[in-house]
């Protein structure tokens, strides 16, 4: 790994400063997608804390529609291995969650 990758992966984690987002709207976000994750659809807890993702990775557009709530992990793997996440509504019927569970079964 060279210190250009460890830029980037710091540079998007930080992007995705969950801090700026007001409580209602976190709250919205976690709401609609039914306290589940927005990948591998765990139910989040207080062991399971969720995260706002940007899905644009610009921090400052929290338009609902590009907000999706993701737990830790997925959000880690998503931003420090590029597994894929989609839009809230997006069509789940290809394997989202099992593709989840292959990168975790590696
Ligand atoms: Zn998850
Ligand atoms: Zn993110």
């Amino acid at each position: 790994m060279n210190n250009m990758y460890v830029y980037i992966v710091i540079y998007l984690t930080l992007s995705c400063d969950v801090q700026g987002i007001q409580q209602s709207l976190r709250n919205k976000v976690v709401v609609r997608q039914g306290n589940a994750c927005g990948l591998c659809n765990c139910n989040f807890s207080k062991m399971m804390p969720h995260e706002i993702h940007h899905l644009n990775h610009n921090p400052k557009d929290n338009r609902p529609s590009n907000l999706l709530a993701l737990c830790a992990n997925c959000h880690t793997a998503h931003h420090r291995f590029g597994i894929p996440v989609y839009p809230f509504n997006y069509n789940y019927s290809t394997n989202v969650s099992s593709a989840c569970k292959a990168y975790y079964e590696q």
